[in-house]
This record gives C-alpha cells, sequence and structure tokens, in this order.
C-alpha cells in the first residue's frame, strides 16, 4: 500500500470504485490493440456512427464560429427543441424552462441526484441496476434502497414492492426501463401501477433514466412517467443522445424536470463543468427534429440482434436468460458454471472468474454482473452492439467453452 497516496486521497474518492462496464471497455480495447481476437460483448455502446447530418451540424457550428461560452443549461433553441421532443414524442407537457442539457445523461442523472439528495435520504431502485446509481448516490451521502428483482419476473419489480421500500427517509425512487443491465423494460400498465405508488407521497421524486426509450423491441410501447399527470410535477426525465443517435463520445444528455429542480441542476451544472461543448448544441437540435429515419434503422438492427442473441443464447448449456425486450443487452444467469474447472484449468467461482476465464480463453468479454447489485452476481451482461457476424462467432464460442467445462 502507499502511504504517500493513501493520505493525500480523499476518503469519499477512495471509496468510490471505478465503473467495471468502462473498465471491460478499456480493456477490450487495449487486447484488441495489442493483437488479440477479441469479440466484445462488454462495452454498453452502439457500434454505429453518428448520422452525417448531426455531424455536419456540429462541423458547421465550429466553422460558423459557435466557439465560446454558452448560457449553462444550453442555448434556447436546444432547450426548446429538447422541451418539443418530450411533448410530442413522449407526451410530457414541459416547457424550456424545465430543460437543462448537460454532459450525457450520466452528468444529468449525477446533477439530479445532488440537487434532491441529502445525506441520510434513502433512495430506493430495483435491482439488478446500472453500475453507476449507486456510487451517484452515495456521492450524495444518500443510502440505497435495493427492491431485488428475479430473473423470473423478468427482473421487473412490482407495485407492492416500492410500496414496502417506502420508509419517511424515502427521496427518491430510480427507474431505468428499458433497463442497463437486464434488457428487460416494463410496459404501460405496469408504469402506471407503480406511479399510483408513488403519486401519493409529496416527498418522493421519481428519477426515470430513459435512455434506451427509442431501442424497444417486439412492438413494445415504452410510457415516460412524466406524462402522467399525477406525476409531471415530481418526476426528473433523463435521456440523451449516446444510445439511440449513436453519440456516446459526444457527451450531450437532458434532464426535464420541474423548473426549480432545474435550477437547482443548473446552478450546481455552472460551478462544475459551466455547460456542454457549445457546438454540440446545434447538432443536438438537429438529432432530436431531423434524424427519425436514422434512429428507426439503427433500432431495426438492434431488432434483428435481439432475436439472434436470444436464439444463441438459449442453446448455451446450464445458462438461463429472459429475452431482451430493449436496450441492447442479455443478463444470462451463469451460476451453474461456478463450482466447475474450464479446460484451461481455471476454477469458476463466481461471475468475475466465470468473465475472466470466458476472455482469457475464448477471447470473449462480457461484463460480471456484481457491481449490477441484487441476483447480479449469479450473472454475466453481454451487449449485442455489435454486428451479426461477431454475435454468431462469439455466442459460438461461449458455448463451446461452457461445454468443455468440468
Ligand atoms: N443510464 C444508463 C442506464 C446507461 O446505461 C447509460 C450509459 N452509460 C447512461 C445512463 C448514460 O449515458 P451517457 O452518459 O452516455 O448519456
Ligand atoms: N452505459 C454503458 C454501459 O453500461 C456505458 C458505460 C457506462 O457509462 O457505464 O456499458
Amino acid at each position: 500500500m502507499n502511504t504517500t497516496t493513501d493520505t493525500i486521497i480523499s476518503r469519499r474518492a477512495a471509496a468510490i470504485k471505478p465503473s467495471s462496464t468502462l473498465a471491460i471497455t478499456a480493456r477490450v480495447r487495449a487486447m484488441k490493440a495489442e493483437g488479440h481476437d477479441i469479440i466484445g460483448f462488454g462495452a454498453g455502446e452502439p457500434d454505429f456512427t453518428t448520422p452525417d447530418p448531426v455531424c455536419e451540424a456540429a462541423v458547421n457550428a465550429i466553422r460558423a464560429g459557435m466557439t465560446r461560452y454558452v448560457p449553462v443549461p444550453g442555448i434556447p433553441e436546444a432547450r426548446a427543441a429538447v422541451a418539443q421532443k418530450l411533448r410530442a414524442e413522449n407526451a410530457i407537457d414541459c416547457e424550456p424552462d424545465q430543460i437543462i442539457i448537460s454532459n450525457g445523461g450520466k452528468f444529468s442523472l449525477y446533477l439530479a441526484i445532488q440537487a434532491i439528495i441529502d445525506p441520510g435520504d434513502e433512495v430506493i431502485m430495483p435491482t439488478p441496476a446500472w453500475v453507476s446509481y449507486q456510487p451517484m448516490v452515495e456521492l450524495a451521502g444518500g443510502n440505497i434502497v435495493e427492491v431485488p428483482t428475479t430473473a423470473e419476473s423478468g427482473f421487473l419489480a412490482a407495485p407492492e414492492d416500492f410500496a414496502a421500500a417506502i420508509t419517511p427517509r424515502t427521496r427518491a425512487v430510480i427507474l431505468n426501463s428499458p433497463s442497463n443491465p437486464c434488457g428487460t423494460m416494463y410496459d404501460p400498465d405496469a408504469i402506471r401501477a407503480i406511479c399510483d405508488v408513488l403519486s401519493s407521497h409529496d416527498r418522493i421524486t421519481l428519477i426515470s433514466d430513459e435512455i434506451y426509450e427509442r431501442l424497444v423491441y417486439g412492438g413494445r410501447e415504452h410510457l415516460s412517467p412524466a406524462s402522467l399527470p399525477s406525476m409531471s410535477g415530481k418526476t426528473i426525465t433523463i435521456n440523451g443522445l449516446s444510445k439511440a443517435f449513436a453519440a456516446t463520445g459526444w457527451r450531450v444528455g437532458y434532464a426535464c424536470a420541474p423548473a426549480s429542480i432545474v435550477k437547482a441542476m443548473s446552478k450546481l451544472q455552472s460551478q462544475m463543468t459551466s455547460s456542454v461543448a457549445s457546438f454540440t448544441l446545434p447538432a443536438l437540435v438537429t438529432a432530436l427534429e431531423s434524424c427519425s429515419e436514422e434512429v428507426d434503422r439503427m433500432r431495426g438492427a438492434f431488432e434483428r440482434r435481439a432475436a439472434l442473441m436470444e436464439q444463441r443464447v438459449s442453446v448455451w448449456p446450464g445458462v438461463t436468460c429472459p429475452p431482451p425486450m430493449g436496450a441492447f443487452y442479455v443478463f444470462p444467469d451463469v451460476s451453474s458454471a461456478f463450482g466447475r474447472t474450464s479446460a484451461g484449468g481455471r476454477t469458476i467461482s463466481d461471475a468475475g472468474s466465470f468473465a475472466e476465464s470466458l476472455l482469457e480463453e475464448a477471447g470473449v468479454a462480457v461484463v460480471p454482473g456484481d457491481d449490477f447489485l441484487g441476483c447480479g452476481p449469479n450473472h454475466v451482461r453481454l451487449s449485442f452492439a455489435l454486428d451479426e457476424a461477431s454475435i454468431e462467432d462469439g455466442c459460438s464460442r461461449t458455448g463451446d467453452w461452457l461445454g468443455r467445462l468440468t
């Protein structure tokens, strides 16, 4: 242990874990750069490039001299375009002063949590859940209250599970539908029933992470909780360009919330990042106003991959997995491999050693489920944001590797 580092680094920074999803992504990138033949099911990001009109809008903005500081929550045109998108596509009755644009949905979430959570407050969240919610809540001094779900229920929590988790300290609920890492989603009736429970509690704000909202399959319908009159004044809706517009590197996300919460988030943003990069704002407008066809095309490709993935994973020996409904993830239960030995002589004791051995021996990268909480430690996450030939190759490598476990 390095004593100098121990005394320099704050307890807060020392306590936080790095994002395991980004760590796997970085490891796969490095292994590929060294010439290894890896199929990467790790990265939670589309393999497509950002649609041309979005790129052109940013380039044109730079060339036109849009290179200076912009208003903290975004230029009026961009806030208006987001409000218009949410009104037209999500039936959320909102105005531009209820919109703040930030550095990725991730920073929108961070600001939202900082704006409403005080030390000791409780934040309810169905688990397994995305890796970054817990650290964000803990950085605000809050405590996560898990509502554990099971694969049998499609990882969906029931309204009464939320009701049972609520205490006088509950300040927020985080809902992420479609879900990372589960790949499942709540149908509109389930959302209405959950909101019926939450709407009667004055002090509870719903943080609805809808970053995968456009990526839904099998004709399923996404319902935004903020479109329900009982929830519009107590919901923070999070979304962004990353997933639907294949723009993870742009770092553009947004939140829609009651104006008082947006004001608090803007105040925080003014002291932290000032705003997003100026020239991404016209690009955001172009994306929201004129790239629907490109989004549909990418969604169609993800839907075909979801079907392929479901079919290929279903033949893996000993593995069970709810079919994907949205986002681009499957979250199979691989616990039947625990306690066994791989062909390379490794003992598979948990999701971590499963993922490590699969990567080293078969060249297939997956994310161990531990950091997603709940029943996560029995699962691994596979992202199917890669072409169909690679999905076929990675799935057969994994099936063969599983078949050789003793
Ligand atoms: N929420 C969920 C559930 C995610 O998977 C991601 C992906 N990182 C985000 C929010 C944030 O994405 P971004 O910051 O790229 O907008
Ligand atoms: N959301 C993606 C994932 O879960 C990107 C990485 C991250 O921000 O966690 O893999």
